[in-house]
């Protein structure tokens, strides 16, 4: 992925947070939610983006489709500058960029029919004037509910339902970028998968771009063309997916992928274990922001701020070390993803057999 021209591309994107405090409301200091990020997804491509809670990951979402302001940086959308939009020219542009929200039932208003819901983005931007309803009844379809479901409201669906709901509303106005932003980590397994099927199968039709913000690393090998991953604010690693799961090259992806649960005891991955907590993005610390709790971490790791460099075999890794630590890893190992057995088969089952258009759970 990526030779094509990029269809976002973000440059030394930060975002820090004021934090407020007293009657005046005077800042005390900054939350460093997005420290630093250079990004690019091409046209039809899904960019995984994991880490843990608070790395900036639903931050930089937000970002990427300018729904919060940046503190610095800029975000290019097929080549024009979003940074740069006055009001009425980024509400025509956003309608190329759309978000899916992880809790489907609070993302939709309860008043409101489904039909409603649908047709609210179409007359916001003028589309498909004087056949509205037609439009609704094939968005439905699309996401594989019938069309008279647009009379039912969101109570009436269940979880997998309200979020082909969410999906439809995305689709409404014919978006080139959806940031799904934990979109399937609310959903029962056999569910995501349909979910998650039925994205690639719009991304297939419409060639969508997605960037695929999750915690479930198996989901997100299971979509993405390439992975980012982030801690306290910036990208320490991304490569495309295989790459990355077969041999990660940063100390942090390497104790992510350690510490998936095996199937097996046997196959325990001998990687980097993390200990202790995420430090406050407050105070990040100085230098390589995982200095704290690298296992192979140097003084200099603490004194200076590694880039993102590219490796020999296609990574991009923000480490002092990585070839060290690459030449003392060895050969890498296979990883399965599932805690037991159980889960496996029922993992692999539901994504080799779920049909996204004819279930609808
Ligand atoms: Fe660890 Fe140093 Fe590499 Fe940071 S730069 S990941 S602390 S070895």
């Amino acid at each position: 992925m990526m030779q094509a021209a990029p269809l976002v591309q973000a440059q030394g994107l930060v975002k820090h947070f004021p934090l407020r405090s007293g009657v005046l409301g005077r800042v005390k200091g900054l939350v460093r939610a997005v420290d630093g990020v250079d990004v690019a997804i091409a046209p039809g491509e899904t960019l995984g983006v994991v880490g843990e809670s608070g790395c900036g990951k639903s931050t930089l979402g937000r970002l990427l489709l300018r729904l919060i302001e940046p503190t610095a940086g800029r975000i290019a959308f097929d080549g024009q500058d979003i940074a740069a939009l006055d009001a009425a020219r980024l509400r025509a542009q956003r309608r190329q960029m759309q978000l899916i929200f992880q809790d489907p039932y609070s993302s939709l208003n309860p008043r409101m029919t489904v039909g409603q819901t649908l047709m609210e983005p179409l007359r916001l931007h003028g589309l498909h004037a004087g056949r509205e309803r037609e439009r609704v009844a094939e968005l439905l379809r699309t996401v594989g509910l019938a069309p008279g479901h647009a009379q039912r409201y969101p109570h009436e669906f269940s979880g997998g339902q309200r979020q082909r709901v969410g999906i439809a509303r995305a689709l409404a106005v014919e978006p080139r970028l959806v940031v799904c932003d934990e979109a399937v980590s609310a959903l029962d397994v056999s569910v995501q998968a349909q979910v998650v099927n039925l994205l690639q199968d719009l991304q297939r039709r419409f060639g969508l771009a997605y960037v695929f913000i999750a915690h479930d690393l198996a989901v997100v090998k299971h979509i993405a063309h390439r992975v980012a991953v982030m801690y306290l604010g910036r990208i320490v690693e991304i490569a495309d997916k295989d790459a990355l799961f077969a041999a990660p090259r940063h100390p942090y992806t390497q104790a992510l992928l350690a510490a998936i649960p095996r199937p097996e005891p046997s196959l325990r991955h001998e990687g980097t274990v993390l200990g202790g907590d995420v430090p406050s993005p407050i105070a990040p610390p100085s230098g390589c922001h995982f200095h704290t709790r690298c296992p192979h971490a140097q003084p200099v790791c603490s004194e200076r701020s590694p880039p993102l460099e590219r490796t020999e075999d296609g990574h991009a890794a923000a480490c002092h070390f990585w070839r060290e630590i690459a030449a003392r890893a060895g050969a890498p190992q296979p990883i399965a993803f599932a805690p037991t057995r159980q889960r496996l088969a029922r993992l692999q089952a539901a994504f080799v057999a779920a049909d996204p258009v004819s279930q609808t759970p």
